[in-house]
């Protein structure tokens, strides 16, 4: 297998383990643990030391990764990869069960972010996420993974014998088309509760002692590596966790340098980014000054450390469509495997600047990575990203990119192998400086 080949199974299988943000940074987690990082929690004192490599979790939906530098942190500053790990989809309500003429048990959905509704449907789907159970401290739950493994439901489309207009587009109501079924009713079942006492049989435990989840849909099949040269990736959640998975690579690949490396995973971008945990929180900036207080540095130290830092905003962008080309900008053409794409609007939704994409540029060339630009097409509104929110919180040099993929916010996505090599490569080169 080539190399490129490899690392795109690596992020494979990282995403099939991912279902859930809450999956994704327990993945980081464990990955950070193995290779020596030490773990911090936000309410203990921390102690950080030159040279040093830690992390904290917020929510247990994002986290923060750094390797303290050798340097004086007031001159070398901060390098830092921001990405995110969460991606649309559905959350299942509470009280889920609704029953459908004594035969069928279907569940009550919200939908999360924006997803391409119909590209749920028909497919296998199962839950994960994150359950609350009593604990000893009622200021404190315990938290508990949980991940069903197998095919559980489906959101079953109508055939076009009833609907013979669907081939010229369906409008899907999220209330009532998008309900997954999970049962048929049988004399035996818990009718009113048997989600929970489905996440209750997985934990091995009692269905009494869960208060609460946070769970979502995802679907079960693996993504692959397919085209006649093996030269694309179809998964789900490729927006971000691609981007979450390369900078954590990077960053367990270099060793210290004079400059701090930073990791940052935030959750909540597609719903904005503003939560405790979203780009829009003070999170980033509290830990930033927390390590610089930690070093014995003072206020002054901070805003000179701060000033002295560059951020990578990671998070996907859009490759020109096979078919319908003519979305796209006319003069700023984005491929598949033709590297990371720099993303540009000169209204700021995203931070690139001269100063800033002259920096990604000059990386990617002292990297041997080719690179592309991305702009919207004048006439389209685009989306947004994590720089421009982040960079309300704390004022960083920041430049916005991402490789190229169709199908954004599709329950399947289409990425490159190479260009998951090139970012890799890219970062690496980063964090090494
Ligand atoms: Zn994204």
């Amino acid at each position: 297998m080539s190399n490129s080949k490899q690392q795109a199974q690596e992020l494979i299988d990282f995403i099939h383990g991912s279902p859930s943000t809450y999956h994704a940074v327990n993945n980081i987690r464990k990955e950070l643990n193995e290779a020596g990082f030490e773990e911090l929690d936000l309410r203990d004192e921390w102690k950080i030391e030159k040279g040093g490599k830690y992390f904290t979790t917020k929510n247990g939906s994002a986290i923060f990764a750094f390797q303290i530098g050798s340097g004086e942190i007031e001159e070398e500053g901060f390098q830092m990869i921001c990405a995110h790990s969460d991606a649309p989809g559905f959350k299942i309500k509470p009280n889920p069960e609704i029953e459908v003429e004594e035969n069928y048990i279907k569940l009550n959905t919200e939908v999360y972010g924006g997803p391409i509704l119909n590209t749920w449907m028909d497919r296998p789907l199962s839950i994960a996420g994150r359950v609350s159970v009593k604990s000893n401290d009622p200021l404190y739950p315990e938290h508990l993974y949980v991940k069903i493994d197998r095919p559980l439901m489906v959101i079953p489309n109508l055939a076009i014998h009833l609907n013979r207009e669907v081939n010229e587009g369906v409008e899907l109501n999220k209330q009532k088309d998008m309900l997954p079924l999970l049962s048929m009713i049988t004399e035996e079942m818990e009718k009113d509760n048997c989600l929970v006492k489905l996440i209750a049989d997985e934990l091995k435990i009692d269905a009494e002692s869960i208060i609460d989840f946070d769970v979502n849909l995802f679907e079960v099949e693996k993504g692959s590596i397919f085209g006649l040269n093996d030269e694309f990736i179809s998964s789900p959640r490729l927006d971000d966790l691609a981007m979450a998975h390369a900078g954590l690579k990077a960053l367990l690949s270099v060793g210290a340098s004079k400059k701090t490396q930073m990791l940052a995973i935030f959750d909540n971008e597609e719903v904005g980014s503003v939560t405790k945990q979203g780009a829009g929180s003070p999170v980033l900036r509290h830990i930033l000054q927390r390590i610089v207080f930690k070093l014995g540095k003072d206020m002054e130290a901070l805003h000179r450390a701060i000033y002295s830092s560059f951020m990578i905003s990671a998070d996907m962008a859009h490759a020109v469509h096979p078919n319908i080309g003519e979305k796209h900008d006319p003069t700023n053409r984005p491929f598949i495997n033709k590297g990371p794409v720099i993303k540009i609007h000169a209204n700021q939704k995203y931070t690139t600047d001269g100063d800033s994409g002259t920096v990604f540029e000059t990386l990617c060339k002292n990297a041997d990575v080719p690179y592309q630009k991305f702009v919207n097409r004048s006439d389209l509104v685009g989306g947004s990203t994590l720089g421009n929110v982040s960079t309300g919180q704390v004022d960083i040099r920041t430049v916005d990119i991402g490789n190229p993929m169709f199908g954004m916010h599709s329950v399947r996505e289409t990425g490159g192998v190479e260009d998951n090599s090139y970012v890799r490569k890219v970062f690496t080169y980063f964090f090494g400086l």
